[in-house]
């Protein structure tokens, strides 16, 4: 099973892909993971992207493709995967077309978790990150059961700087012009599917996960 996780910032992408994968036995592919953790280590990739993430822009297309690339050489990778964060713009989508193109592989299905905007700004402001191992938490949502400390390392957790609320009002911007227009690049491709995603986590996990192994059979999950 290849599928990506679609929706706008705040849809629950991370945190619904986190457990999808873990649950379904496939590889969590999270483009925002990986560029934070070059950024925390300062290599030249995080430090070209740092500005960009920081101001809520997209990094340049080049410098995705070349982190996509890298990663879908893991091996791992083969035995599934789920995306979040990538594709984000129309290059992009038609770029992992090539990439999984030339290993055979094709994206199975697209599914949309549909968000409503008092949900998005609710869920970004309150959102804390474990500095460690990238865990989401929320401050009301899905609290730590120890205050600003991850439940599963102990490393303290953090406010994003692009959950800032300038920094999310320029995401939210990127996302209509940039991203929403791959929706129609994919329903053209009828593998897409728009899930609700303003309910309780758990809710919607469960609905996302009963609806991809509804399509068991076709998708070998
Ligand atoms: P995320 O964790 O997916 O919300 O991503 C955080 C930030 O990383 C985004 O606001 C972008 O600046 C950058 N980013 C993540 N994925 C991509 C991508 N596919 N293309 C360009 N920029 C990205």
């Amino acid at each position: 099973m290849r599928m990506v996780l679609l929706g706008p910032p705040g849809a629950g992408k991370g945190t619904h892909a986190k457990r999808l994968a873990n649950d379904l036995g496939l590889v969590h592919i999270s483009t925002g993971d990986i560029l934070r953790d070059n950024v925390k280590k300062q290599t030249p990739l995080g430090k070209e992207a740092n500005n960009y993430m920081d101001s809520g822009l997209l990094v340049p297309d080049d410098l995705m493709a070349k982190m996509l690339d890298q990663r879908l050489n893991e091996p791992c990778v083969n035995k599934g995967f789920i995306l979040d964060g990538y594709p984000r713009n129309l290059s992009q989508a038609k770029t992992l077309d090539d990439a999984l193109g030339k290993r055979n592989m094709e994206i199975e299905l697209v599914i949309y978790l549909d968000t409503s905007e008092p949900v998005i700004i609710q869920r970004l402001s309150g959102r804390l990150v474990c500095s460690s191992c990238g865990a989401n938490f929320h401050i009301t949502n899905m609290p730590p059961k120890q205050k600003g400390i991850c439940d599963n390392c102990g490393a303290k957790l953090y406010q994003r700087n692009d959950d800032k609320e300038e920094t999310v009002r320029r995401r939210l911007e990127v996302y209509r012009r940039e991203t929403a227009p791959i929706i129609k690049y994919y329903e053209a491709k009828g593998k897409f599917y728009s899930l609700s995603s303003d309910g309780q986590v758990e809710t919607v996990l469960n609905n996302i996960k009963q609806f991809v192994k509804g399509h068991n059979d076709s998708f070998k999950v």
